[in-house]
């Protein structure tokens, strides 16, 4: 059955109760930037105010002080029954601030809970709230997956800002490599002749792997920089590195491109006759969206007056830390517009602004409505949990 008027009302006006705490939330953490495993001010308030709101809180799990946990107190926030987790991101970048937005995710999401907790049990179910720290290259979604934190999660689901509405866009699978390469150095005037340059190897990387470029699937990214270029105008550079992100749609494709990345530098290595060292990083893996989920969240969000695309091929993908968790449980990660569509996106100072704009707050508590009101669909109906489990388990 799907969600009921009472029920949809009941939580849209618990947001609405919440909506002047939660503007400041958003408000305090816009104008606090923390970068990643820094956030302990924003972890902090998010903290203060569910305690305050009667919540069990663990302030600081899976080893990082920054991660937050909340339950209703009393429940198990595991596996005796549905259980539905509604994350929030609070971490910023350097420089530019909250350009994520990642300030309204941990909003929305504390809104979300607020709400859906408050109607939970007539659903029967339980929902969690999950701050997890650094999205921002530092995957705290992934450190809590190996903690076991969302271990017995019938769902788990977020939201992100963006210029547009959309339900499901995809995410790419994503590692970093970070190599180094060791030359001999010599006096680049007077005995250039005897050395072997680190740097030319470095370069000869990136030209190789622009060559093989021809040859990636759709949707392939392989971007860098040289993070060392040498020591000194006169002497044929000895040490030299370079770091790649390499991303792609799926695992299979990522591992592919990966290792024609990797024989490129060794190419490029043996070339100028040095030694190079490669060094892959965990990164994350591809989002696989729950479309019944997505779908349910969709019908919320026009309830709300938003219509939203399920994809845009138009706009370009990154990758998040949510990837990895769609593949333990079902998830959703939409999108949503602060901004109008093609005026700014994620990591522009643009976007920055518009993370502390009243139309970022608005978006806020319209992707707090929504979740709420999907979470406790997927507790409140049988059906559509069966479907998002037939769909999870037939992509897995
Ligand atoms: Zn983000």
């Amino acid at each position: 059955m799907p969600l009921s008027q009472e029920l949809s009302k009941a939580i849209d006006a618990a947001v609405d109760r919440e909506r002047d705490a939660l503007h400041k939330l958003a408000k305090d953490i816009h104008a606090n930037p923390e970068l990643r495993f820094e956030e302990y001010k924003a972890s902090a308030w998010i903290a203060e105010l569910l305690r305050a709101r009667g919540f069990e809180v663990e302030h600081g799990l899976a080893n990082m002080p920054t991660a937050v946990r909340a339950k209703v107190k009393g429940q198990s926030g595991k596996s005796n029954g549905p259980v539905v987790a509604i994350l929030g991101e609070y971490d910023a970048l350097p420089e530019i601030g909250h350009a994520c937005g990642h300030n309204l995710i941990a909003t929305s999401a504390v809104g979300a809970f607020l709400a859906a907790a408050s109607v939970a049990s007539k659903a029967g179910g339980e929902v969690v709230f999950l701050g997890t720290p650094a999205e921002e290259g530092g995957g705290g979604k992934v450190t809590m997956i190996d903690a076991g934190v969302f271990e017995g999660l019938s769902a788990a689901m977020m939201f992100h800002p963006f210029d547009r509405d959309v339900l499901a866009h995809p995410a790419l699978a994503t590692v970093w490599l970070q190599m180094t390469f060791k030359g001999s150095p010599s006096h680049a005037a007077a005995t250039p002749h005897d050395g072997k340059s680190a740097l030319q190897a470095c370069m000869d990387t990136f030209r190789l792997v622009d060559g093989q470029r021809v040859h990636f699937r759709d949707g392939v990214r392989v971007h860098g920089y040289i993070t060392n270029g040498g020591q000194a105008v006169n002497i044929i550079p000895e040490d030299a590195a370079l770091e790649y992100s390499v991303r792609a749609r799926d695992t299979d494709e990522l591992a592919r491109v990966r290792a024609i990345v990797e024989r490129c530098a060794r190419a490029a290595a043996m070339a100028s006759d040095v030694k190079v060292d490669i060094f892959a990083k965990r990164g994350y893996r591809d989002m696989r969206n729950n479309m019944a989920m997505a779908r349910s969240f969709g019908t919320h969000l026009a309830a709300l007056g938003r219509k939203a695309r399920e994809t845009d091929e138009r706009v370009g993908s990154g990758s998040t830390d949510m990837g990895d968790v769609s593949h333990v449980c079902p998830s959703i990660h939409p999108y949503l517009a602060i901004v109008d569509e093609g005026e700014a996106l994620c990591h522009e100072h643009r976007f920055t602004a518009a993370a502390g704009s009243e139309r970022g707050l608005t978006t806020a508590l319209d992707a707090a409505k929504a979740l709420a009101r999907t979470a406790v669909e997927v507790l409140a109906d049988e059906n559509l949990r069966r479907a998002v489990h037939e769909e999870w388990r037939a992509g897995s």
